[in-house]
């Protein structure tokens, strides 16, 4: 069985790398362009002779014969997404039509990435896969949310006029190890400010809302849907919600109980409410998340401290 990861060397993308290993006639082909992944997520399997990394970037088509293709190439954090808006635009649409061709050409089953934020800034809390999104199609965060909404679509597509079996999963936000602590997502943001004695940056009043899903959790999802019969979409995500306030004190709490707190500019479009139903998830694939978040922070914590150059709390 060959799988192709797309965006493997990145922060999901190197965990789901570590399972599909786990299983000894599994072979994987890692496809990156390492924009925001990095060689040494994946470098205990370097040199593994079940595995290959290669330099490349998805919106150029690709020639490689496979069973599996799991979809995960793209930057997840609003600032690398809108870093090269059009570059995403180009890794989402071009990307995701050039996995289906190789699907449809060798017959293998293919698993998109989706997100949360196919549904936007939402109007219905919490969402469920029947909502249809309040996206804006202007705005900075399009590149990514539109980008993704085509890729979603391409899939369906691909499924009615080729029979290509699609997977497609909606992830919700996703936490853990390996997450570049410079790509700005908040849980790293917070972490590596509180490490290093800065004030935490809070955007807006901080009453937003996210629910954060450890990184096994969600893996473990991504699993159970590429095996299932269910076509999705699926959301993948944890059903707790916090507002960023109540995730700012906890991370203060566990890093630096001095630290301080410093409000900034809301983004624009940064969606006030976020949170997975996962009904269809837990009914179709039994699945739900078990990590507690203090738990999966603590991991988080450490990863960061062992990404960050040596000297930097002295
Ligand atoms: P990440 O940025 O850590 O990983 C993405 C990987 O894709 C990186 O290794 C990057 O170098 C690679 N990549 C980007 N563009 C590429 C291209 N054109 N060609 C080849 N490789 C490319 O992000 P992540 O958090 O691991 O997210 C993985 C996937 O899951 C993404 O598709 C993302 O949209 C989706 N997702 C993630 C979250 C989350 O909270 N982490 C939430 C919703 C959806
Ligand atoms: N493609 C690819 N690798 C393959 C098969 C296809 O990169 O092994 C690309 C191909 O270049 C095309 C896209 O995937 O841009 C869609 O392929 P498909 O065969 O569906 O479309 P067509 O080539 O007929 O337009
Ligand atoms: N955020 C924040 N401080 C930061 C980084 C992000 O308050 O240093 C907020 C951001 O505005 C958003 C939420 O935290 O409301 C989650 O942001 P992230 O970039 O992690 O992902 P998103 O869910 O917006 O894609």
């Amino acid at each position: 069985m060959r799988h192709l990861v797309t965006g493997g060397a990145g922060f999901i993308g190197s965990h789901l790398i570590d399972q599909i290993m786990k299983d000894e006639n599994a072979e994987v082909i890692c496809v990156d362009n390492f924009q925001t992944g990095a060689k040494a997520n994946v470098a205990s399997w370097l040199g593994n002779t079940r595995f290959e990394l290669v330099r490349h970037d998805v919106s150029e088509p690709l020639r490689v014969d496979v069973d599996k293709v799991w979809h995960l190439a793209c930057p997840a954090s609003p600032r690398e997404y809108q870093r090269n808006a059009i570059a995403t635009s180009k890794t989402n649409v071009l990307g995701t039509l050039n996995m289906l061709g190789i699907a449809k050409r060798c017959r293998a089953r293919i698993l998109l990435a989706s997100t949360s934020e196919i549904y936007g800034d939402p109007l219905v809390h919490p969402q469920s896969e029947d909502y249809l999104g309040n996206v804006n199609s202007t705005g900075i965060r399009s590149c990514y949310d539109e980008g993704k909404r085509m890729a979603e679509s391409l899939c369906f597509d691909y499924a009615r006029t080729h029979g290509v079996e699609i997977r497609v999963a909606r992830i919700f936000n996703t936490y853990g190890p390996r997450m570049s602590p410079r790509d700005g997502r908040v849980v790293t943001n917070l972490i590596t400010q509180a490490l290093t004695g800065k004030a935490l940056t809070l955007y807006g009043n901080g009453l937003q809302t996210r629910s954060f899903c450890y990184v096994d959790d969600l893996v473990r999802g991504l699993m159970a849907l590429m095996n299932s019969e269910i076509e999705g979409p699926v959301n993948l995500g944890s059903p707790k919600e916090i507002t960023i306030n109540e995730l700012a004190l906890i991370v203060k709490m566990m890093v630096n109980p001095k630290a301080e707190i410093e409000y900034r500019p809301l983004p624009k479009d940064d969606p006030q409410r976020r949170k997975p139903d996962i009904t269809k998830a837990n009914k179709t694939l039994s699945w739900q998340p078990v990590e507690e978040l203090e738990t999966g922070l603590i991991k988080t914590i450490e990863s960061v401290k062992n990404q960050m150059p040596l000297g930097i709390f002295n």
